[in-house]
């Protein structure tokens, strides 16, 4: 029986996705032949990487203006790198918001290249709010920020205006919500969370900011390069790209970002909802933070955690175990998640309350 999946990535997908995928892996298109044993450069998958970028941009409103999608490898921690190699100047700076554990990752990497300034953090608090009051230097090359904070259950509300350009790892909340994406110069997202299986990263860029570093930039760190190579300069991750494409596809038929969203948020008003109704449960970030991907929470009383880890577990609920960094607890809600399935934690959440 399929389970009620909360993981935190790689995660749920729509079971039609599945269907799909699966049978691609037997026949792909009708053609005798498994996805996974053509050539990247068969006229098949080509029309898939081109049709997964389009559809990437569309979706995200950005489709005629001045910007590229790309399918890359190494996870989001290497877009970590791969934006201070072709964004900051030699000699230059970067600013970053720091909200969490991928937040100080990308700062980690971007250090050896230049100044990096870090506007502001939550990391004295606990990353439990996302900081607000801050100001972007003026000379800053970018700005880069963490739109979801998949570990600590934060999400940016609103973004800063700025006139340097605007880099977001939006890895945990891609597809999920409706912004003006056009704000963005650089987005990432790693594809194992509202897109598809690990093995792809999605880089949407604004084809303008590159090229200004002044440093030589090795070809596979290079965007440029693989916007010139149509997203392959390597062999591409050609499973991971057709199952986020299938993804894309079920998120258009659904009605876009817009449809996804109003699910989104009523999943997760219901659980935010009982964890502060029922007495038993806290959550951990302040309300206004609070992530429609990933609720954060806490059993007010520890020494009921076997009795609620039998219950939910008895239910059919997978994944909601804090990440190891922290404990607690964390419901991935992702765009794949039905909302019976937070119906179905709901409900043990209120048995729990009856039990005790
Ligand atoms: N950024 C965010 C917001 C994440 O949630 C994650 C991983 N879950 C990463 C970056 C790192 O991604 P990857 O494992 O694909 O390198």
């Amino acid at each position: 029986m399929k389970k009620h999946n909360f993981s935190a990535g790689p995660c749920i997908l729509p079971q039609e996705v599945f269907e799909k995928a699966a049978q691609a892996v037997l026949d792909f298109n009708g053609m005798g032949l498994s996805i996974l044993e053509i050539s990247h450069r068969d006229k098949a998958f080509v029309a898939v990487m081109e049709e997964a970028r389009a559809l990437a941009l569309e979706l995200l409103g950005l489709t005629g203006k001045g910007y590229q999608a790309l399918f890359l490898q190494g996870g989001a921690s290497m877009e970590f790198l791969r934006v201070p190699y072709n964004l900051m100047k030699v000699d230059g700076k970067a600013a970053y918001l720091d909200t969490g554990t991928w937040a100080s990752g990308a700062i980690k990497e971007a250090k050896p290249f230049g100044e990096t300034v870090v506007v502001a953090s939550s990391k004295p608090d606990n990353y439990t709010y996302i900081p607000k009051e801050y100001s972007i230097p003026a000379d800053a090359d970018y700005f880069h920020c963490t739109s979801n904070n998949t570990i600590f259950g934060t999400q940016m509300k609103s973004f800063p205006e700025t006139n340097v350009p605007m880099v977001c790892d939006m890895s945990s909340d891609i597809f999920s919500r409706t912004l003006d994406f056009s704000k963005f110069d650089l987005i990432y997202a790693g594809a194992q969370k509202n897109m598809g299986p690990a093995g792809t990263t999605l880089i949407v860029v604004k084809e303008e900011i590159l090229g200004k570093t002044g440093r030589a930039i090795p070809n596979i760190m290079n965007y440029q390069q693989h916007i010139e190579k149509e997203s392959m300069y390597n062999t591409p991750a050609v499973f991971a790209i057709y199952t986020s494409l299938l993804t894309l596809q079920w998120l258009k038929n659904l009605g876009g970002i817009a449809a996804i969203e109003k699910l989104n948020e009523a999943k997760a008003k219901l659980l935010y909802d009982e964890i502060d109704r029922n007495p038993l449960f806290k959550g951990t970030t302040v309300k206004e933070d609070r992530s429609n991907m990933n609720a954060t929470f806490l059993l007010a009383d520890e020494n009921h955690t076997a009795l609620f880890d039998s219950m939910w577990k008895a239910a059919g609920i997978s994944g909601i175990s804090g990440h190891r960094s922290v404990g607690g607890y964390r419901a991935s809600m992702y765009n794949a998640l039905p909302i019976e399935s937070v119906q179905v934690l709901v409900d043990v959440m209120k048995e729990l309350e009856n039990k005790i």
